[in-house]
């Protein structure tokens, strides 16, 4: 155990640091080889997720909207390596409650939390041409904000890197229901997209997060499985799918901000 931030007392049950390429890829070919696409899951995500930090620190980063999946990769990613590389896409309208569990993060384990606002000039004319809610009116209306809030930041995120990791899981929804573990990324110039929870399942998400303690949103114990920007969430009732609360306006087939297709799907 050691005492970081705030007093917090932290298991310590984590490996030493890993060398970049100090040990062999997961996948029996070695190298990316057979890798993105062979892999169909299967392989434990601390063994995923520790080949992604071999294989391309310091040209690797999590990709978190601080949803419980990815307070899980975090805590996963600092056990193996303090020295986490964790951004976020601060669209303007995030809710209180995840600000707050960026900061205890942060201080939990001692890292910095990377920020990427939209282009100022462009959230402008966006509220001065279309109001305040423009996203309601249509799905394209909605992804024109998403492109502007979240997809343009995510870009300039990735730029430089050679790999990024998320938190996505098949399970989620029908649009990720292909989801691997280990995936280029067309949309992003071909980079490794690294997803070391695809197959897991909530009930592995929340048991690992008890285990270890982990801060979460405290959205998630009001009915909020999936949480993103305020005026586009909601809280789901008994029985209804992970991203009903997303955009609950539209079909299940739209629901996605674009951060995660290939530029064909996005069309
Ligand atoms: Fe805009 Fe809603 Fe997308 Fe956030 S989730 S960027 S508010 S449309």
């Amino acid at each position: 155990m050691t005492e970081a931030a705030g007093g917090k007392r932290v298991d310590e049950r984590s490996v030493a640091a890993p060398e970049r390429g100090a040990a062999g890829p997961p996948g029996e070919a070695g190298g990316l080889q057979g890798w993105p696409e062979a892999n169909l899951g299967g392989r434990p995500a601390e063994e995923v997720l520790g080949w992604a930090i071999r294989t391309f620190r310091p040209r690797v980063a999590l990709a978190s909207s601080f949803g419980v999946e990815d307070v899980a990769l975090i805590d996963m990613w600092w056990r193996m390596d303090r020295e986490v590389r964790v951004f976020t896409l601060d669209t303007g309208r995030l809710p209180e409650e995840t600000y707050e569990v960026m900061d205890r993060i942060r201080e939990r384990y001692e890292i910095a939390i990377v920020t990427y606002f939209p282009v100022a000039a462009a959230v402008e004319a966006l509220e001065r041409e279309r109001g305040f809610y423009s996203f309601r009116r249509s799905v394209e209306e909605r992804k024109y904000c998403c492109g502007i809030r979240k997809v343009e930041p995510l870009g300039r995120a990735l730029t430089g890197l050679e790999a990024w990791v998320t938190g996505l899981r098949r399970e989620q929804t029908e649009t990720r229901a292909a989801v691997r573990q280990v995936e280029r990324d067309p949309a992003h110039g071909g980079i490794i997209k690294v997803n070391p929870l695809a197959d897991w399942t909530t009930e592995q998400v929340w048991r690992y997060v008890r285990a270890h303690d982990v801060p979460y949103n405290r959205l998630h114990d009001q009915g909020y499985p999936s949480i993103g920007c305020a005026p586009c969430t909601r809280a789901v009732l008994p029985g209804e799918d992970i991203r009903a609360g997303r955009w609950w306006w539209e079909r299940p087939q739209t629901k996605e901000c674009g951060l995660h297709l290939a530029p064909r799907e996005e069309a």
